[in-house]
Formats: C-alpha cells, sequence, structure tokens
C-alpha cells in the first residue's frame, strides 16, 4: 500500500487498475503538477490517496472578535455589512468582506478572485475561518474558508486537513486535489485487513478511513482513521515478523545441543564465580532454546557490568560439547580481543580448540584458521563482526554470539548459514530496549534479561565540572592511583584521523608532563596496528600501566576490575548511551568507580543531559531520558535496521496497537500459516510487497 512496487514502464490512462493511473491524468493535474508532486512522492492515484495531512487546522475555535490572537487559525461569526471589490494600482482586484461580530469588525480580504464578490450579501450571517492579523484598528482575514449560515444555523466547521508541500503547489490546491482523488477514486479500494480483525478491533474500513483521514467529519473521526492506518501498519509488520518465525520454528533444521548434568557441572566449574540468579534464569532460556531443533533467535539484554559475557560463554561451551562450532562476534577489534584473553583464561586446562580471527594476520596463518575452521579442527571463534560474517565457512556451526549489538539488523542475523544446518542466535546488547520496540524490530527475537548485577558492586559517582576545577580533580585522581587503582581519560573523537590521534597524543603528552607525571601512562587510538593495542590492553589489564588515554574505543565491553577512575573529556560531544557504556567501565569490580565528566559548553541541552546522566546510574532510566530527548530513532539506529520506516505509526506512543496487532498477527498465522486463504490474498500480497526482501520471505505459501 504504502511503497507501492515496480511500476510498468508505459502506461496508458486506460490501464486496468484505476489506482494505479498515473497522477497526471486526473482531471485538473495535468503534466507539469504532475512533476511537482511527483517530488512529494505522488505519482499514481493510490499515492495520493495515502498521502495522509500531515496535520488539521481546527475550524472549531469560534471566538468573539475581541479575542482574536495573531497566528493561529481561528473561526468568526457574524454579519456582512459591506461588500466591495477594488482594482489595484497594479492591476490585482481584491474584494473586501467587513463582517460585524461580536466584539468587533473583521475583514476577509481576496487577491485575484473577482467572483467572490458575488458569493455575499449585505444582511447575511457568515461564519470565517483563517489566521487573522491585525491591519490598524480592524482584524484580518486574508483568504479564509467562509460558510454562509441560515438565520438560527449553528456554525459547524469540519477539521481542514493540511498537507505537506513543495515549491510550486499551495494548501488550497493540494486539498482540491486530492478532495477530488478520494471523492473519485477511493471506491477502488480495496480492503487489507481481515473482517474478523475489523470487526474485533473496531477499525474503520479502507474506504472510510481514507476518505475520513482526508476529509473527516470531526476530531473523533481523524482519531479513528489515524489509527485503523496506524493498526494496519503494525499488523502487517507483526504478520511477516509471525510469518518468518514460524518458517522457522516449522523448518526444525537447527542442531539439537542437549545439556545434561555432566557438561552443566563441567562448564561451571571453569568460572571463578558463582553466576547470578539472573544469569542462571537466561542461562536456562538459552539451554531451553538450543536443545530445540528451532534455530533460537535470543536477544539477551543486560546493563553495563551485568556479565553477559559468561552467559554466552556457557551457550558456546554447550555448542562445542556437542560437538558442534561456536563464533562469538565483537563490534571491534579490541573488544575481539579480550573476549578471547578472557575465555582462553577460562579453558585454561581445556582442550577445547579456539582461534581469534582478526585484521592484520600474515596471509598464511589467516589462510591455516580458515582451513582449520572450514575442516572443523576448530572448535571456537572469535573475532569482529565483518570477518566472520564475511570470509569463514564453519564445519559444524552451532552457535553464533553477537556482542554488544547497537545498531540491530535484521538482515545481519541471516547472513551466516551453515550448511543445511541453521545455527542458534544469541544477539547481546547493553542498550536497554523497551519491549514493544524489540517486538517491533525484532518480533522473531525472543528476550532475556539480566536485571542484577553481580554482587558486591560499588555504584559510581558521577560529577560534572568545568576547566576550573581540573587541578582537584586531578589531585584525587593521583590519590586513587596511589592506592593501586587505574583510570582512563577519554577525549572525543574527532572526524579527520589525524586529529584523532594528535588529541589522544597530546593529551597523553600533556598529562605525562603535567598533572600525572611519574605515573605510568598508555595511549589506545585507531590509528595503531591490532598488536600494538592488544599490547597495550595486556600492560593496561595486568597492571603494568597506570592510565590509559584514548578516543572512545573503550567506550564498550571493556573489562578491567582494577580501573575505578573515569575522566570524560569535551563530555558534551558524547551520547548519553556512550556516558553510560564509558561509565560502565569503572564499575566492574570490589571497589567503587569515580567518573568526572569536563565540560565548558553553555548549551542548555547539554546541560540537560549531563545533569540527567549524573542523577542516575541505571541504564534504564538513561535510556528513558534519551528517548525523551533525542526520540527512538537515534538510539536503536532505526536506519540501520533494514525494514521500511513507518509512516504513521510510531512504536512508543503506540505501544498498545504493537501488542494487539503482534496477537492478531499470531492468531492469523496459526491458522492459516500460508496466508493462502482468499480472503487472505490481499494481506498477504501487501505482507510481501513491504517486507518480504527485507525478511526474506519470499517463500511464503
Ligand atoms: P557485560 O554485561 O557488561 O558484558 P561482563 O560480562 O564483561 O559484563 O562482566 C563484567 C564483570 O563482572 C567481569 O569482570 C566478569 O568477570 C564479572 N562477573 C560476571 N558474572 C559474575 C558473577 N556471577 N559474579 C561475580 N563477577 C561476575
Ligand atoms: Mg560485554
Amino acid at each position: 500500500m504504502m511503497n507501492e512496487g515496480t511500476k510498468p514502464s508505459t502506461i496508458s490512462p486506460r490501464d486496468q487498475d484505476p489506482l494505479r493511473l498515473p497522477i497526471q491524468f486526473v482531471k485538473g493535474v495535468g503534466p507539469r503538477r504532475a512533476e511537482i508532486l511527483a517530488k512529494l512522492g505522488i505519482e499514481t492515484v493510490s499515492d495520493a490517496l495515502f498521502f495522509f495531512p500531515r496535520s488539521y487546522e481546527d475550524c472549531s475555535r469560534v471566538r468573539p472578535v475581541n479575542q482574536l490572537e495573531e497566528g493561529t487559525v481561528q473561526a468568526v461569526v457574524g454579519v456582512v455589512e459591506d461588500v466591495e471589490s477594488r482594482v489595484l494600482r497594479g492591476g490585482q482586484t481584491v474584494v473586501g468582506v467587513l463582517i460585524a461580530g461580536e466584539g468587533g469588525y473583521v475583514r476577509a480580504v481576496w487577491f485575484q478572485q473577482p467572483y467572490r464578490r458575488d458569493y455575499f450579501r449585505e444582511g447575511q450571517r457568515v461564519m470565517a475561518v483563517g489566521k487573522p492579523r491585525r491591519n490598524g484598528l480592524i482584524w484580518e482575514m486574508v483568504h479564509p474558508r467562509v460558510i454562509v449560515l441560515g438565520e438560527e444555523e449553528q456554525p459547524k466547521l469540519a477539521p481542514l486537513p493540511v498537507y505537506a508541500l513543495t515549491e510550486g503547489i499551495q494548501q488550497w490546491e493540494m486539498r482540491k486535489m486530492i478532495g477530488r482523488v478520494v471523492a473519485q477514486y477511493s471506491g477502488y479500494l480495496e480492503e487489507v485487513l481481515p473482517e474478523k480483525i475489523l470487526a474485533q478491533q473496531r477499525l474503520l474500513p479502507i474506504q472510510e478511513a481514507v476518505q475520513q483521514i482526508h476529509a473527516p467529519s470531526d476530531q473523533q473521526q481523524i482519531q479513528a482513521a489515524r489509527r485503523r492506518f496506524i493498526y494496519e501498519e503494525l499488523f502487517i509488520l507483526q504478520v511477516a515478523l509471525a510469518l518468518k518465525r514460524y518458517q522457522q520454528i516449522t523448518s526444525k533444521k537447527s542442531p539439537i545441543l542437549r545439556l545434561t548434568p555432566k557438561i552443566d557441572e563441567r562448564i561451571r566449574r571453569l568460572f571463578p564465580f558463582r553466576l547470578t540468579a539472573a544469569q542462571d534464569q537466561a542461562v536456562a532460556e538459552i539451554v531451553r532454546d538450543m536443545e530445540q531443533p528451532i534455530p533460537m533467535n535470543r536477544l539477551l539484554q543486560g546493563d553495563v557490568g551485568s556479565g553477559k559475557t559468561v552467559v554466552a560463554v556457557y551457550a558456546m561451551l554447550l555448542a562445542v560439547a556437542n560437538q558442534h562450532q561456536a563464533a562469538m562476534m565483537a563490534p571491534t577489534e579490541i573488544l575481539a580481543r579480550q573476549h578471547f584473553q578472557t575465555i582462553n583464561q577460562l579453558l585454561e586446562k581445556s582442550r577445547v580448540r579456539r582461534t581469534l580471527l582478526v585484521g592484520g594476520l600474515p596471509p598464511q596463518e589467516r589462510s591455516q584458521i580458515l582451513r582449520q575452521i572450514a575442516e572443523g579442527e576448530i572448535d571456537l571463534v572469535v573475532g569482529t563482526q565483518a570477518i566472520i560474517q564475511e570470509e569463514v565457512k564453519f564445519h559444524r556451526l552451532g552457535l553464533v554470539v553477537i556482542d554488544e549489538q547497537h545498531k540491530f539488523g535484521v538482515r545481519q542475523r541471516a547472513a551466516l548459514k551453515g550448511a543445511g544446518e541453521e545455527p542458534h542466535y544469541l544477539v547481546m546488547t547493553a542498550t536497554p530496549i523497551p519491549r514493544t520496540i524489540a517486538m517491533t524490530l525484532f518480533g522473531d527475537l525472543d528476550l532475556s534479561v539480566l536485571n542484577e548485577s553481580p554482587p558486591g558492586r560499588k555504584p559510581v559517582r558521577t560529577y560534572l565540572a568545568t576547566s576550573d576545577r581540573r587541578s582537584q580533580w586531578w589531585e584525587f585522581f593521583r590519590k586513587k592511583l596511589r592506592e593501586g587503582r587505574q583510570g582512563y581519560v577519554v577525549v572525543p573523537l574527532v572526524e579527520e584521523g589525524d586529529e584523532e590521534v594528535r588529541s589522544v597524543v597530546a593529551t597523553y603528552e600533556e598529562l605525562s608532563r603535567g598533572e600525572l607525571a611519574g605515573f605510568r601512562l598508555g595511549m589506545i587510538h585507531g590509528r595503531m596496528s591490532g598488536e600494538e593495542k592488544d599490547k597495550v590492553m595486556a600492560d593496561f589489564r595486568e597492571g603494568r600501566i597506570d592510565v590509559l588515554i584514548s578516543t572512545s574505543v573503550v567506550e564498550v565491553g571493556i573489562d578491567v576490575p582494577n580501573a575505578t577512575l573515569m575522566t570524560i573529556e569535551n563530555a558534551e560531544r558524547f551520547g548519553l548511551a556512550q556516558l553510560h557504556q564509558l561509565r560502565g567501565r569503572v564499575s566492574r569490580g570490589k571497589h567503587p568507580g569515580f567518573c568526572c565528566l569536563f565540560s565548558d559548553s553553555t548549551s542548555p541541552e547539554s546541560r540537560e543531559r549531563l545533569k540527567a546522566f549524573c542523577s542516575t546510574t541505571n541504564g534504564f532510566e538513561l535510556a528513558e531520558i534519551d528517548f525523551a530527548l533525542r526520540g527512538p530513532g537515534e538510539l536503536l539506529g532505526t536506519r540501520q535496521h533494514g525494514l521500511a520506516p513507518f509512516r504513521i505509526a510510531d512504536i512508543l506512543r503506540d505501544s498498545d496497537l504493537v501488542l494487539e496487532a503482534r496477537r492478531n498477527a499470531w492468531d492469523l498465522v496459526r491458522e492459516d500459516p500460508g496466508l493462502a486463504r482468499p480472503q487472505h490474498a490481499r494481506l498477504r500480497q501487501m505482507v510481501l510487497r513491504r517486507y518480504g526482501k527485507s525478511l526474506s520471505l519470499a517463500d511464503v505459501g
């Protein structure tokens, strides 16, 4: 419906489907106007029908003249006292109608519309709707809507649609054009939603909804029409997601990876601590999935430091214990290296064969590793996403773990497929995602949440300071370093690579000669080779470096429990989610963490954001603040999620409908898994058109 598919290259005005008629053949449009409309995405009759108003002018606000305000649309009721028509010096005609209303006069004015004069007679009772403006002693309305009222008639005005415009077309022209299209063509629209659902959800049928959304009789009808289209949009997505999941469930082509008490015992014995109750619960959910021949699609969500890695390691070892391979993909090389190191430590005495796969390996070594993976001589592979996805062929891949996924892509999950078998997927994120959003963006994903942190964590104290407080912070910083702690200094990433390096390097030099003279400093930035980074991280982890100066590459995942000090320079340059991640670096052990944000920014928005950040360490609260400040799109990178954007629905605002749509979609798919019944043909067509490609649904039915 909303993104009509490809059009035939030659279309004649007599083409069968009137809804596909090119807009230029609609009466009163023509080729020139059609070009203008094309800029708004209106190329066919159908495009025009679904070009919904941006907003409505409320004409129900009838005011006494002496209470009018400039700038907003209002209505006045009065009696015509005078009608005049003049020709200005430039040749322009002006029609003026003087209306005596309650508390004063309003003059309605039209330029270049001499026929207006004939509409009015003295003594008529009228209502005028428009934006009033002061002209000397009198209020004026230019090109208002005027309705002639009977003697006793109560004025009642329907809301007026307001459309997005582009150069060359005016609001009234747009209204007229769309009004005509609706009158002439809305009768050809076919219903998409099953009748049962229309009735259950009390939704307007499509023809009525299109009519009401463009020419509503009142506010209530606008709401009813909008609700129908919001629901439809959400429902079509949920049906697509349900179909996808249904296909997976019924295809049963994933390996059954079974947990025995012995395997469980052997895995747990490797961990130097007991799992938290939340970790145990997540593990149980994951195991239940992996024991099924249906591919697991699970999102493991837990705030920074909640201990997601061990849960993932557990799952990977379960795969290996069942003679399958497991891959862990990290967003950065540093993080991949850290994960590999963690796994290495845990598996020190085990025979599990593992490898790290990152860029910059000597070609020979690399091709040998790839061969070993392909032949099943390696059990566990840790690497960056790009490399594993693009280059590696597995022998018997049983599980894929994707760590710290911020930009969620539906497609990404489909990328790795074994020969015949489909691996189980576990996606981990610290980004708290409201449930309805998770369901919308990944309706085919199950959710596990780590809602507690490991025991003994101390809260982080956060300070917001201006530059003049620096020496105090550094004094404190030195004191903590002398007590044996370690710290980070993060400078914002600057676009140009050279500057990025320089700012890290400059900060490093400044601190090593100044405030932190005598301490062991290290730096890390994008220009260093993998091995150099590796060495610095290892030195930091093992305490040979006291302070690590870096760009935000340490933002995600880095886990050095003894590091408790975080300095963030130019904090206004970081988003809330990023700041939260950075602060998460210093709350990982038994010592309390301290985080100091330096910012001299005076912009009210940055101040608000930074203050909000200091007020809570709860990731969910911060995410909510972030949603409120920036909208969910930013945070979730909706552009990246790979699905067509919504036209009218808003997953936060419409979360109730998301849930309803999801429930209805599942009921429908269970009843008619291929959408093969004739009454679902139209819906099926719609679902495939919108999501067939992005969700690889082409094989439905
Ligand atoms: P995140 O969820 O941010 O990825 P990590 O998995 O890196 O968190 O874990 C953070 C730290 O907590 C690590 O040092 C890890 O060893 C430790 N940890 C994880 N689980 C537990 C636990 N159950 N008890 C104690 N420490 C734990
Ligand atoms: Mg992590």
